[in-house]
């Protein structure tokens, strides 16, 4: 949740004349509140999580008012399943956790109230409100957003303080209408993707507006509109002051949701993807082969098949192809530099990773997958004899395996080596050592017509 925290509770603050007000200052248009009754739209609550039924109910029958917001309402719209339903209420955080058992409240700044119900976890928001700005309060920045005293308020304010108009669409659990104050109905009707305010402050507040950006544009393929499309372009480096670990998040969701391909497509066309993974990015710039680039777009391509057929998607993965132009790059040079062969590449390896870790922190974790993945490239290529048996029971086997298909079907690596791993694997106990003499027969002879004749 990208809520920041208030310095005051003070609850309700704000009137609604207010936000009236400063949304004149923004789009005269948006102060008109639109009402879908239940039979002029589709959400059904069949498709709403029986836990955020529960508690939607039970905010309602305690006399408060509860909405379903955000990417539930409009992933419903949309008729697509929702990954989390998020309510916003007037009630405030304790008077939420008051009504249940299962409350927990988060957020040191601006609370929030966390309803459990097993491993669902439903988050309950309490609408907040509009910072008025006369107090020549300039903001914090915090974790890469401008923060601001920040208040409780009406629903109006919530609605102008969400970041599209899109994910400002409000479910009402009292008469199952959806309340719009901002056309983001229409927007969403119109396949259009919209910030609300001025977009370019608006991501000046918060750059991973612009990653969100890309994210519905890609997932939900909408076009992004015209003024929230055009500061994309050139406020990509606001990105260098968001914390690496935050934009670890975002990357993932990114990458690993079934539309990577396009996601990584729309990052570069806004100049975007170059401020989360600069290595990689200079490293297709100078790849005269191309071969870095079709590496990356075809092991996105596979990542989104394999997320479409419901199979694992691992980030160790993602990660380890989008940096190794990068870290094969680095090794090349390291060989011609004289360093011993046994180093070049974990050296390489090392570098890359901590120097990316300073952009997109990437978890400990997944480092160590990440690595394997690319140190077994080199025992792949070697196919030493006895080992090779062996290297099929390593836990990183089939990912580098699968890399190593990648590579050989852009060129990056022979095709031979690629096939004859295929025969391997398939091969049983006596063909395996069949295909093992063959290998090392073949050696033998080849150095032997190598060795120069003794005079
Ligand atoms: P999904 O969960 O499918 O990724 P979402 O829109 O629900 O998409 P969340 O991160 O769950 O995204 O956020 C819930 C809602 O909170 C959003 O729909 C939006 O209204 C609001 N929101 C989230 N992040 C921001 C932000 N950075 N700035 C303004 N509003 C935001
Ligand atoms: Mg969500």
């Amino acid at each position: 949740m990208w809520f920041d925290p208030p310095a005051t509770h003070s609850f309700p603050v704000k009137k609604i004349e207010f936000c009236i007000h400063k949304m004149e200052t923004i789009k005269p248009p948006l102060l008109k509140k639109r009402v879908y009754p239940r039979d002029e739209h589709i959400i059904s609550r069949d498709n709403i999580s029986p836990n955020a039924l529960k508690v939607l109910y039970r905010i309602k029958n305690a006399g408060f008012d509860g909405y379903l917001v955000g990417g539930g309402v409009r992933d419903l719209l949309l008729e697509k399943k929702p990954k989390d339903f998020d309510i916003a209420t007037n009630a405030t955080p304790e008077e939420v956790c008051h009504l249940f058992r299962n409350c927990r409240l988060i957020g040191r700044r601006f609370r929030l109230a966390h309803v459990h119900f097993g491993a669902e976890i439903i988050e309950v928001a309490t609408f907040r409100g509009q910072h008025d700005g006369n107090n020549g309060d300039a903001g914090q920045i915090v974790d890469g957003m401008i923060v601001r005293d920040n208040v409780y308020g009406s629903i109006e304010e919530d609605a102008c303080r969400r970041d599209f108009s899109i994910n400002s669409l409000y479910y009402n659990i009292s008469d199952f209408s959806v309340e719009d104050y901002v056309n983001g109905y229409e927007d969403l009707q119109a396949g259009r993707l919209r910030i609300l305010g001025d977009p370019e402050q608006r991501y000046r507040e918060d750059p991973v507006r612009m990653l969100r950006a890309v994210r519905f544009a890609a997932k939900l393929e909408l076009s992004i509109e015209k003024a929230t499309e055009s500061p994309l372009f050139a406020l990509g480096n606001l990105l260098e002051g968001v914390p690496p670990a935050r934009l670890f998040e975002e990357v993932l969701k990114l990458f690993l949701s079934g539309y990577a391909l396009r996601a990584f497509e729309l990052l570069r066309h806004y100049n975007l993807f170059k401020f989360l993974f600069p290595q990689s990015e200079i490293s297709i710039k100078e790849d005269v082969s191309g071969n870095v680039l079709v590496l990356i777009n075809k092991a996105l391509a596979n990542t989104d098949q394999r997320f479409l057929e419901g199979k694992p998607v691992a980030p160790a993965f993602i990660f380890g192809v989008l940096l190794w132009g990068p870290v094969s790059k680095l090794n090349a040079k390291y060989l011609e530099r004289g360093m011993s062969e046994s180093q070049t590449l974990s050296a390489a390896a090392e570098a890359v990773v901590s120097g990316q870790s300073r952009r997109v922190s990437i978890p400990r974790r997944f480092h160590t997958p990440m690595r394997e993945i690319w140190m077994l490239q080199e025992r792949l290529a070697k196919r030493a004899p006895r080992r090779s048996v062996r290297l099929l029971t390593h836990p990183r086997f089939r990912a580098a395996y699968d890399f190593l298909l990648l590579r050989a079907e852009t060129g990056d690596v022979d095709n031979e080596l690629a096939e004859w791993w295929t025969t391997f694997i398939d091969a049983d106990e006596t063909s395996r050592a069949e295909i093992l003499d063959n290998l090392t027969r073949g050696r033998r002879q080849f150095n032997r017509r190598r060795k120069p004749k003794a005079n």
